[in-house]
């Protein structure tokens, strides 16, 4: 049966991944993977996230199902934090595993509906949405969406998503990232949104925003801001909500697909998406979107987690500040360089090829990615003059 089953070529991701573990040197860094660390080098249970899980572990227990949608409570809060009141009466809310899982479904909804239908995406972007979208049997209209300019890979050019939407055919879906850009760790602008917005409006093109990293970037509300004005003003869009970085709970796979849609659609995207979820998964897990819930659902645990969230966002400014500052000031004051103050988020794209990218992970052992994305919130402040003095050893 496995005779003639290629080998898929491995992921250049986790193969730095693993050479990063089988590298013996002390002092090495990992930058590859998207997680969150702290001055420790662990990854935290945030604390509004073990409280919550405190009390649900004193609530009567049942392992009961909870239905192809999931939680209702959680959809309803995930809502609510996401859109605050933008698109009201126009959701339609489904608990998913993780935000991959709401990619997964979304793309699924948009192939049962316009089969024929292109998803416009810039790239470069988060490694696996195109193998998600391919997966659901979507073509994929990829468009250069970084800047032509001196800061080269360092900033995101609106005016190749204008063009890009201008381009398309009506039910054609343009997908986003709502903010913190995977990989280049660029971010559109309020103006930016309003433009882009009007062009979809203006083309008939579904937006599709993919919400993984919400609170890291500007603060919880400024992140969201965009996704808010393109929900209260376009009659249709898809949204994929992560609560992978936001509440640290990678590993419970919690995440909601939101669709707006017009009035009496809703109960056939309802019943499509439950529909794509049972033939998968059936149900999403429970553990991860009960501890959401709580955590939205009290104003203590609320506040402590926006709290915790935004100190988390301002230690990793602070560190992409400091390694700017560290690097040598040949390099700094260069265009490419200096565009990476405005980067928001765990990531940035270094202006260095792959070669350069190797270089630093055989002498220096750094490692991030071969497209030159580095995890900053994978450093600690120790680390940060490290990091500058190899990228000063290697372009200088
Ligand atoms: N979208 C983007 C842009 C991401 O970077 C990631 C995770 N790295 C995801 C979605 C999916 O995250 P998860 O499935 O872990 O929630």
């Amino acid at each position: 049966m496995f005779a003639s089953l290629p080998s898929p070529s491995p992921d250049p991701l986790w193969a730095q991944a693993l050479a990063y573990r089988a590298d013996p040197r002390p002092g090495r860094l990992d930058l590859v993977v998207g997680v969150y660390r702290d001055e420790a080098g662990a990854t935290p249970v945030m604390r509004a996230v073990a409280e919550a899980e405190r009390r649900l572990a004193h609530r009567a227990p049942s392992k009961e199902y909870v239905g192809l949608s999931g939680c209702p409570a959680f959809a309803e809060a995930v809502e609510r934090l996401v859109l605050a009141g933008a698109g009201e009466g126009r959701r339609t809310t489904v608990q998913t595993v993780a935000g991959t899982g709401a990619l997964h479904v979304l793309a699924g909804l948009v192939a049962r509906t316009r089969p024929g239908a292109r998803v416009l995406v810039g790239t470069p972007t988060y490694v696996n949405h195109v193998p998600v979208l391919r997966a659901a049997g979507l073509e994929v209209a990829a468009f250069p969406h970084l800047d032509a300019g001196p800061a080269g890979r360092g900033r995101a050019s609106v005016q190749a998503v204008l063009d890009a939407v201008a381009g398309a055919r009506p039910g054609d879906v343009l997908l986003l990232h709502g903010c913190c850009h995977n990989p280049t760790g660029t971010d559109l602008d309020a103006e930016g949104w309003v433009a882009i917005t009007e062009a979809v409006l203006a083309a008939g093109v579904v937006p599709f925003v993919d919400l993984a990293y919400y609170g890291l970037g500007r603060g919880l509300d400024e992140d969201l801001a965009g996704t808010r004005h393109l929900a209260a003003r376009v009659p249709e869009a898809l949204i994929a909500v992560s609560g992978s970085k936001a509440f640290g709970l990678y590993n419970e796979r919690v995440g909601a697909a939101i669709v707006l849609s017009e009035p009496g659609h809703a109960g056939a995207v309802r019943g499509t998406l439950e529909a794509l979820a049972r033939a998968e998964y059936s149900q999403p897990p429970h553990h991860g979107a009960a501890i959401v819930t709580e955590v939205l659902g009290d104003p203590a645990l609320l506040a402590d987690w926006r709290t915790e969230l935004d100190a988390m966002r301002s230690r990793i400014d602070s560190l992409r500040a400091g390694f700017l500052d560290a690097l040598d000031p040949r390099l700094a004051g260069l265009p490419q360089w200096q565009a990476l103050r405005a980067h928001r988020g765990m990531f940035s794209t270094l202006p260095l090829g792959p070669e350069a990218m190797s270089h630093l992970s055989r002498e220096h052992a750094v490692y991030g990615t071969p497209g030159g994305r580095v995890n900053l919130a994978g450093l600690t402040a120790a680390q940060v003059g490290r990091l500058a003095e190899a990228v000063n050893g290697v372009v200088l």
